[in-house]
C-alpha cells in the first residue's frame, strides 16, 4: 500500500516532500501554513515572496529550510462555498498539482495536510473521498512516487481517511 494516514504534526515529517495547504498570496497564514512557516524559518517566507503567488489548486515549490522535508509544495485548496464553485475539481487538482511537481523534482515520499478542511471548511466526509481518490489515481499513473502519507492533526480527521481508505479496492 502507497498511501498511508498517520496522526500527528506535518511539520516532524521526514520525506522528500510535505504539501502546505497555502492561501494564493503564498505569503503565510495560519493553521497548517503558519506552522509550516515557523518550523521552516524566516527564509521559507523570503523564497515565498519570489513566487507571487499561486492559483487556487495549483502548486509551486520551495525548499523546506529548517524542516526535515527537503522540499514544501505549497496549494492552495479552495474555500468551500457550499459546493457549486467548483470545490471539488479544485480540491483534487491542488493533492494532483502537487504530486506533479514532487514527481519533477525526483521526490519519491510525499506528505500532505487534510487540504481545505481547517478554517476553509471544506466538509471532511467530502474531502477525504475527493483526496484519496487523486491520490491514488496519480499513484497509479506514477511508479516514480513510492509513498504518499496524509498526515492528520486529529483523531477525527485520521478517521475520515481510513475509513475512505479501506473502502477502496486497490
Ligand atoms: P485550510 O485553510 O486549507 O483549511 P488549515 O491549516 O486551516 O488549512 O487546515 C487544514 C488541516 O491541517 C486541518 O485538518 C488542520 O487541523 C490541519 N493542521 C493544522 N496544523 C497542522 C500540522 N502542524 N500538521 C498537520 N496538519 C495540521
Amino acid at each position: 500500500m502507497r498511501l498511508e494516514t498517520m496522526l500527528g504534526d506535518i511539520t516532524k515529517v521526514k520525506c522528500d516532500a510535505i504539501a502546505n495547504a497555502a492561501n494564493t498570496s503564498l505569503l503565510g497564514g495560519g493553521g497548517v501554513d503558519g506552522a509550516i512557516h515557523r518550523a521552516a524559518g524566516p527564509k521559507l517566507l523570503e523564497e515565498c515572496r519570489t513566487l507571487h503567488g499561486c492559483d487556487t489548486g495549483k502548486a509551486k515549490i520551495t525548499r523546506g529550510y529548517n524542516l526535515p522535508a527537503k522540499y514544501v509544495l505549497h496549494t492552495p485548496g479552495p474555500i468551500w462555498r457550499g459546493g457549486n464553485h467548483n470545490e471539488e475539481a479544485l480540491l483534487a487538482g491542488s493533492y494532483r498539482s502537487c504530486l506533479e511537481l514532487a514527481v519533477e523534482y525526483g521526490c519519491k515520499t510525499v506528505a500532505f495536510p487534510s487540504i481545505s478542511t481547517g478554517v476553509y471548511g471544506f466538509p471532511l466526509d467530502k474531502a477525504s473521498k475527493i483526496a484519496v481518490k487523486a491520490i491514488l489515481d496519480f499513484l497509479q499513473e506514477h511508479e516514480e512516487i513510492e509513498r504518499v502519507i496524509m498526515v492528520c492533526f486529529s483523531q477525527d480527521t485520521k478517521k475520515w481517511y481510513d475509513e475512505v481508505i479501506s473502502e477502496t479496492k486497490m
